[in-house]
């Protein structure tokens, strides 16, 4: 078992614990486990030892009728500004659960039960916690983390393969943005990660929360280095927000196209960019995808890090290394619509 403290957040993300020794942190309180209908069919006995609470499943969890369910359910059941809230689940469950956490009674103390790898590398850290606002994510928020997050692979056995490989597309962002060591390590053991070898999973997700968890050390509030964590994001929520595609296929998308940028506007080599989308590829992760100029264009005005007429845009100046640049929004949106037409490099 590996542990990382952030410091100024006072969270400790436990990766390679077994969710079965959850009892050793949670302190004397009354404990209300959270979780949504596919968690419960997994674990139904370890769960049932626990006052709960389960909320329907997918997407339409993160928004404001789970919220009220929840602070319905807790009212019901005594809860008090003394109860604990456990969510146990991917990153939609435990988003919802840090939300109503830091807002009942003003604030509850919480922690996770990280079940799937997207959230074990990304959701749960970083203390962001929210739920969505009709189409637009995210929008409704705040920044609280949990006490503590169990980040236990063997969890990871019951996930879809589909939803494997989107938590890949995060960690990969990781490699890109600030690892050349862990861009290797993915490239030279695709077979075993993708199995979800156990002892290279503790590896893998450790090397990728010590990265986030460097980042958010840096900039709890996302002022600067922290945006570059937002690599691909941008074009690929518009994207997610538009097809069936999952998160982390979305931002693959993403990746791939701010890729294509970054050769044009600062001076990715070409070779570097082609191994950056075919590590995607090894992944079986999409690179390419049918959007309309619409979408791009109003998901550029509607992003919520916009910044008056540009936008806070994240590119690759050579693997394990990104930077920040600003981009007038007319500027990004023909260029993305130009690569989303045809999807080779700008000459
Ligand atoms: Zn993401």
């Amino acid at each position: 078992m590996k542990s990382i403290h952030i410091e100024n957040q006072n969270s400790t993300i436990l990766i390679g614990e077994s969710y079965l020794n959850i009892k050793k942190y949670l302190p004397e309180k009354k404990c209300f486990l959270i979780c949504d209908e596919n968690i419960y069919a997994h674990y139904k006995s370890f769960i049932d030892d626990f006052d709960h609470i389960i909320i329907g499943c997918g997407e339409g969890i993160k928004t404001w009728s789970s919220v009220e369910k929840i602070v319905e359910k807790l009212l019901e059941s005594g809860a008090d500004r003394n109860s604990y809230l456990l969510g146990m689940g991917g990153g939609l469950v435990c988003d919802v659960t840090g939300f109503v956490a830091s807002i009942f009674m003003r604030g509850l103390e919480f922690g996770f039960i990280s079940t799937s790898l997207l959230s074990q590398v990304d959701a749960s850290v970083g203390g962001k916690n929210g739920i969505n606002f009709g189409k637009l994510k995210n929008m409704i928020g705040v920044f609280n983390p949990p006490q503590f997050v169990i980040c236990d692979p063997q969890l990871l056995k019951t996930l879809p393969e589909r939803e494997v490989r989107s938590g890949f597309g995060e960690v990969i962002k990781h490699a890109f943005i600030k690892d050349k060591d862990l861009f290797q390590f993915l490239n030279d053991n695709r077979e075993a990660l993708l199995n979800l070898q156990p002892d290279l999973m503790e590896d893998l997700i450790y090397r990728a929360v010590s990265i986030k968890t460097d980042v958010v050390n840096n900039d709890p509030f996302e002022k600067g280095e922290r945006k570059k964590l937002n690599f691909g994001h941008t074009i690929g929520h518009a994207i997610e927000n538009n097809s069936d595609l999952t998160h982390g296929e979305a931002v693959s998308v993403g990746m791939a196209l701010a890729t294509k940028l970054s050769e044009e506007m600062c001076g990715l080599g070409s070779e570097e960019s082609e191994e950056v989308i075919s590590l995607l590829q090894k992944y079986e992760l999409p690179v390419t995808h049918e959007v309309s100029a619409e979408t791009i264009n109003e998901f550029l005005l509607k992003d919520k890090k916009k910044n008056r007429s540009s936008i806070d845009f994240i590119l690759l100046t050579k693997i394990g290394e990104a930077c920040i640049k600003s981009i007038p929004i007319e500027d990004l949106k023909s260029k993305v619509i130009q690569l989303c037409k045809d999807p080779k490099p700008i000459q």
